[in-house]
């Protein structure tokens, strides 16, 4: 009996495209039913075409879905009992799961959320007034090893598929009661700067950003949802043709030589590179009035001097930038340290100066673990780079023994 078919481990058919043929795919029986979580329009109508449905049935299952945040089929109650039958054969509507959620006193929660292979990713929601930002996972783990980066140093495991990052939204929003008609919106704003490298994982990430945005699922502002990169520039020159979200640019050093040791991504694509690729996302926008966001993690005696602030200001004149200072939260594995308050004020007062829009990223969840740059979650390592990083910290403690 088909209805007794075991779903196998997250496969989204937006790996793979909906071509597969869903019907032979019933006939023969198989195994895996399709999430429809994570397919965008475009391939929920695809979806139904195939198993002989007509187009329209996508609006009204990406609204059950997403507005709605119904996952069970029999409460699709303007779907026929036949289709929903059918439905409940070959498909599902399967969010990850959320194996842990803290609240932090100041009202940030962070969810750890299980995805297969024994890994394990964050998602984060930081309440500011009218205003509550998800930040959203793209990969687990991350392979581009930033120096300053928590994440960096929990090595990779995989992508995310499509369900697995709308689904941190899908799972945000029912656990604020956010979905049904006229319900408050808590989740205002997107920003994809969890773990991972978004770019690394583009046709996922651009999926899901667009089901954020359409009007049948969240309806978030284009202005309100945020990729950012830390400078992927192959896939940033592409970005313009499936997307119209904003951009951050995760800088953290205004020259090449200092940014190589804190972005090693940049020995290959270098700043004058990404930049020039970033600005032309940004001019290629339909509204031409928007600045992407320039990141500056600042870290004691590395990047926080003076001279760095007004090398950052000469390095982007001419482009349209806010940046945002994001003092750096230290972490085991990591010897940076904070910035000084002091330096902080000065390194800001420069850029004002300068003639920038300058904000100071406040931390926020610190007694959850929820800051910027600490979301570690739990990775399955395939590089084995944590394990190195493992050593390095077990020698040093070793040689400070020895020392003592
Ligand atoms: S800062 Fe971003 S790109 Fe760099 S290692 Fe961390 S998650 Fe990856």
């Amino acid at each position: 009996m088909t209805d007794s078919v075991t779903p196998v481990d997250v496969k989204d058919v937006a790996e793979s495209g909906i071509s597969s043929d869903v019907n032979q795919a019933e006939t023969n029986q198989i195994t895996e039913k399709v999430n429809l979580l994570g397919l965008s329009q475009a391939k929920l109508e695809a979806f139904f075409e195939s198993i002989g449905e007509k187009k329209f049935r996508a609006t009204q299952v990406l609204k059950w879905i997403h507005q709605m945040g119904v996952d069970d089929f029999d409460n699709m109650t303007n779907i026929s009992k036949a289709l929903r039958e059918k439905l409940k054969r070959i498909a599902e509507v399967r969010p990850p799961e959320v194996v842990q959620q803290l609240d932090s006193a100041d009202g940030t929660r962070k969810f750890l959320i299980k995805v297969t292979g024994g890994s394990a990713v964050e998602t984060v929601l930081i309440p500011d007034g009218e205003r509550g930002t998800l930040c959203v996972s793209s990969q687990v783990g991350c392979s581009l090893d930033c120096s300053f980066c928590s994440t960096g140093k929990q090595g990779f495991n995989r992508d995310l598929t499509a369900a697995e990052i709308i689904g941190q939204v899908w799972l945000a929003a029912k656990s604020y009661g956010q979905f049904g008609e006229d319900r408050p919106r808590i989740i205002t704003n997107v920003v994809m700067m969890g773990m991972g490298e978004p770019l690394l994982n583009f046709d996922n990430v651009v999926d899901s950003m667009n089901l954020m945005m359409h009007d049948n699922c969240y309806g978030l502002s284009k202005r309100r949802v945020t990729l950012s990169t830390s400078g992927v520039v192959p896939a940033l020159d592409r970005l313009g043709q499936y997307t119209d979200a904003c951009l951050a640019v995760s800088l953290h050093a205004p020259n090449d030589e200092l940014r190589n040791e804190l972005v090693p991504i940049n020995k290959k694509y270098p700043i004058a590179m990404l930049l020039d690729s970033a600005k032309r996302y940004i001019e290629g926008l339909p509204d031409n009035r928007r600045k992407m966001t320039i990141e500056y993690t600042l870290i004691n005696q590395v990047n926080d001097r003076p001279h760095h602030a007004h090398e950052l200001a000469q390095l982007l004149k001419d482009i349209p930038v806010k940046i945002n200072l994001i003092p750096f939260n230290p972490f085991d594995q990591s010897d940076y340290r904070r910035v000084s308050n002091n330096a902080l004020r000065t390194f800001q007062d420069i850029l004002i100066k300068a003639g920038y829009t300058t904000t100071v990223r406040t931390t926020r969840g610190d007694d959850i673990d929820a800051a910027c740059g600490q979301l570690a979650g739990a990775v399955n390592d395939r590089t084995r780079r944590s394990e190195r990083y493992r050593n390095q910290v077990k020698d040093s403690v070793e040689a400070v023994r020895i020392v003592n």
